[in-house]
C-alpha cells in the first residue's frame, strides 16, 4: 500500500472502494440467493425456418428481494470471480436436467432440446462430465435433447482434456453449441478437432444486418465457415424481420430473439407451445 502523506495507508481510491464493497455485498446475497431458491431459469425459444419452436435456451434469472430482477450480465461474472459461478452452474444444469425429464412425459414438448450456459471455470472442473452424467440420470432426461453452449474463451485452456471431456459426454447423444462466435479468441484448426454441433452468431453480428447492404461480411462468412465444417448456424439477437429475411438468405438454420419471443418463465413457455399446438 502506498503511504499517504498524513501517514494513514492509502489502500484504493473512493471508487475502487465502492466497487470492491458493492462486488463482497453482491458476492454474499448470490451465496444466499444460491441456497434460498432465489434464482430461476427463463426459457427464449429457437425456431426453425418456418418459425417453428424447436427448443430454448435456458437463461438464468435472480429475483432478489429488494433489488428486484438481477441481470445476469451484472452477477455471472462476480460468481466467476469468486468461484460461486460452481454451485450456480450446478444448480442450472440440475433445473435443466429437472425439466428435461419433466419434458420426456409432455405431448408436444419431447422433441423440444434445451440449451443451457456453461461458464468455463464450471467445464473445466475435473468431474464436469460426471456430474452431468449423473444429473441426466437422476431426472431421466433425454441426453439427445440437451445441447451445452460454450465460449470461445475455452480453447484458451487445456485442449487435450476439453476435447476429452466433450466427446465423453457426445458419446451418450449431448451437443455442443460454440457461443457468441466471433466475439473471442478463435481458432479456426481448433474448430475442426472439438466435437461442435452448432456455431451461435453472436448479436452483434446480427444487430447491424440490412437488406440494402452491399456486402454483409461476419454474419455470411460465420454461416459459409459453419456449413465446411457441418455445423448448425444459430443466429441470436433476431430483433426485425429484415434481420431474419437477410439471415435466411444467407443460409441460416435457426433463430433467437425477440422477434420470436423473449426469455420468459417456464410457465410462460409452456403455455406459448400448448396454445400454438392447440392452433
Ligand atoms: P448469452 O448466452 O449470449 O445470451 C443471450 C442474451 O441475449 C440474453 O441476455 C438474452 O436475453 C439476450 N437476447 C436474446 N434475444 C435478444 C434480442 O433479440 N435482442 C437483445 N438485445 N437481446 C436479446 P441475458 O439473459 O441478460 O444473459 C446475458 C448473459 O449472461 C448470457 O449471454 C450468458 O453469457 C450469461 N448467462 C445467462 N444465463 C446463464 C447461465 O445459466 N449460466 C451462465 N454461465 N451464464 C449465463
Ligand atoms: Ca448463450
Ligand atoms: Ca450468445
Ligand atoms: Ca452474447
Amino acid at each position: 500500500a502506498k503511504q499517504h502523506r498524513d501517514g494513514k495507508p492509502r489502500l484504493f481510491h473512493q471508487a475502487q472502494e465502492d466497487e470492491l464493497e458493492e462486488r463482497l455485498t453482491l458476492e454474499r446475497e448470490l451465496q444466499y440467493a444460491i441456497e434460498h431458491d432465489e434464482l430461476c431459469l427463463y426459457l427464449q425459444p429457437q425456431v426453425d425456418a418456418e418459425r417453428q419452436v424447436i427448443g430454448a435456451e435456458a437463461l438464468i434469472r435472480w429475483q432478489h428481494p429488494t433489488r428486484g430482477m438481477v441481470s445476469p450480465g451484472r452477477f455471472i461474472p462476480v460468481a466467476e470471480k469468486t468461484g460461486l459461478i460452481l454451485p450456480l452452474g450446478h444448480w442450472v444444469l440440475k433445473e435443466g436436467c429437472r425439466l428435461l425429464g419433466e419434458w420426456r412425459h409432455m405431448p408436444g414438448f419431447q422433441d423440444l432440446k434445451l440449451s443451457l450456459n456453461i461458464s468455463v471455470r464450471q467445464f473445466q472442473q475435473p468431474d464436469f462430465a460426471e456430474q452431468v452424467l449423473a444429473l441426466i440420470q437422476r431426472y431421466d432426461a433425454p441426453p439427445a435433447r440437451l445441447t451445452l453452449e460454450l465460449t470461445e474463451s475455452l480453447l484458451l485452456s487445456d485442449t487435450d482434456s476439453t476435447i476429452k471431456k466433450m466427446e465423453q459426454l457426445q458419446r451418450v447423444g449431448i451437443s455442443f453449441a460454440l457461443d457468441d462466435f466471433g466475439t473471442g479468441y478463435s481458432s479456426l484448426s481448433y474448430l475442426k478437432v472439438l466435437p461442435l454441433d452448432t456455431l451461435k452468431i453472436d448479436i452483434a453480428f446480427v444487430r447491424d444486418l440490412t437488406l440494402h447492404m452491399q456486402a454483409t461480411p461476419i454474419a455470411a462468412t460465420i454461416i459459409t465457415l459453419a456449413e465446411s465444417l457441418g455445423l448448425r448456424v444459430v443466429a441470436e439477437g433476431v430483433e426485425t424481420d429484415e434481420q431474419r429475411v437477410v439471415l435466411a438468405r444467407l443460409g441460416c438454420h435457426i433463430y433467437q430473439g425477440y422477434l420470436f419471443g423473449r426469455p420468459s418463465t417456464v410457465k410462460a413457455f409452456s403455455n406459448a407451445i400448448v396454445e400454438y399446438d392447440a392452433v
